[in-house]
Formats: C-alpha cells, structure tokens, sequence
C-alpha cells in the first residue's frame, strides 16, 4: 500500500472524498501486519468515529482492492482479510487464535493449475497458507 499521503492523492484522482473517517481506515491499514478483517477494521474507526458504518469501512476496503493497494485474504470462510502488504507473500495461521503471520519465504514449489483448468484461467499469482497453532496456543 501507498503512504496515506500518496494514497489520499490516488483516491482523490478517481474521484472518492477523502473523509475524516476513510483517511482514518488508511492510517489503520497503513503498515499494518495483523491481516485485520473488515469487522476489525470497523471497530477501529468507530471507537473515533461512533457514527461511521460497516459499509463505510467495507466499500472503501474493496475500493483499495480493486486498485491494487491492499491484497484481499480468504482464509476463514466467513469473513475476508486484508493485507496492505501486496508483494508476494505467504501465510501461516493458527486454528485456535486466528493469528495470521508473514511468511516472506520464497517456495520454489511447481505450482500449476490443472491442465483442464488452463483454458479457463489465466493465472497471476498463487499463494500458500499454511494452519497450525501458534506458540501461545500451543
Ligand atoms: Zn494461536
Ligand atoms: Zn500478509
């Protein structure tokens, strides 16, 4: 993701208001390593902004998706995560705590789709989580 400067200039550009409200989703975003999801996201900006909505916090997320500043996680298979780190990168998360950490390894592993899917997709990126418990946890 772009610093919140940068990034408030991108915005801007494709015409979204920048408000006090999303420029504090940025800030929350900014460097952030927690993989938080939307919710979490959510009760940040409303402990400073009690009026904001979900929806608020939700369309902006999707917003930085589609333009490519934060990487969109589906990891649990209720809620989606978000990550403003977009280099390539992998996961690895406890099934007890939920923690998501980085993992900055690169695996040269021969990953490839399926010869019957080839024709269907083209295929930018591929990313490995691997589910454990965590130390804490443990
Ligand atoms: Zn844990
Ligand atoms: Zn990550």
């Amino acid at each position: 993701m772009e610093t919140v400067e940068k990034l408030t200039g991108i915005l801007r550009n494709h015409g979204m208001k920048i408000t006090p409200q999303r420029l504090m989703i940025f800030k929350v975003m900014e460097n952030n390593t927690s993989h938080p999801s939307a919710e979490e996201v959510f009760k940040r900006v409303k402990r400073v902004y009690p009026t904001v909505s979900f929806t608020t916090i939700y369309k902006t997320l999707e917003t930085l998706r589609d333009l490519g500043e934060v990487k969109e996680l589906i990891i649990d298979e209720d809620r989606k995560h978000y990550d403003p780190n977009i280099n390539t990168h992998h996961h690895v998360i406890c099934s007890n705590c939920k923690k998501i950490h980085d993992i900055f390894e690169d695996f040269s592993l021969h990953v490839k789709l399926p010869d019957s899917l080839k024709k269907d997709y083209t295929v930018s990126g591929f990313q490995i989580s691997f589910h454990g418990t965590c130390k804490e946890c443990a």
